[in-house]
């Protein structure tokens, strides 16, 4: 796929999102949970700000995000929340983040209302003083950022905005099943650094 012309636009998408200080606040706002927001979810990303972002790690960086993805999943426990693999006490890929993250702490009332439904339990409120953007900033942006998605992909059929996790999987040729696989070696007992490195052998990367 040429993701030429969904690069320039990414970059033109971000140049135009407002710049805040929203995560370097995170700490004043919400204490010991302090980056709660990448650290207990991930953020949905279109396959364009995938791309962009992925492209600009080399592959032993590669490599380092697609294991620590491979082992939050299988390591992880019932009560624990899946973090975004490129959070390591901050943002490794602030300039390249995607739009979810920009807006996210400073999305319109109603947009953050809808949030707060949808993550019952794990939500904590991000109010960052002064900073919001307005219902049609919001429309403007993430508009803009669906028609880069439908421009790349010519189709609207499939849903190419999944979560981070599943684009790293898909990036280093890995499908569901093929996940699944890792996971009965886990519960075959095998450690967790050979499933690891079987996985890397498998994949594409
Ligand atoms: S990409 Fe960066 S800002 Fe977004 S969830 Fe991951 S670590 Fe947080």
């Amino acid at each position: 796929m040429d993701y030429s012309k969904s690069d320039v636009q990414c970059k033109i998408l971000y140049e135009a999102s407002p710049k805040t200080t929203g995560c370097d606040k995170c700490g004043q706002i919400n204490g010991v949970r302090k980056h709660w927001c990448c650290t207990e979810q991930q953020p949905v990303v279109t396959l364009a700000e995938f791309h962009y972002l992925w492209k600009t790690l080399d592959r032993d960086r590669q490599i380092e995000i697609f294991k620590k993805t491979i082992s939050d999943l299988l390591t992880l426990a019932e009560d624990e929340f899946l973090g975004c693999p490129f959070y390591n006490g901050h943002c490794s890929i602030y300039d390249i983040r995607p739009l979810e993250c920009r807006l996210f702490g400073i999305e319109p009332a109603k947009v953050k209302e809808l949030r707060k439904e949808k993550t019952v339990g794990s939500y904590e409120p991000c109010d960052i003083p002064g900073k919001t953007v307005t219902l049609k900033q919001y429309s403007i942006l993430t508009g803009y950022r669906n028609r880069i998605e439908t421009d790349l992909t010519r189709r609207v059929l499939e849903d190419t905005t999944i979560y981070m996790f599943q684009h790293i999987l898909v990036a280093a040729g890995f499908s569901m099943e093929g996940f699944k696989e890792l996971r009965d070696r886990v519960d075959e007992d095998i450690p967790i650094e050979q499933v690891l490195s079987e996985a890397l052998e498998k994949s594409k990367l």
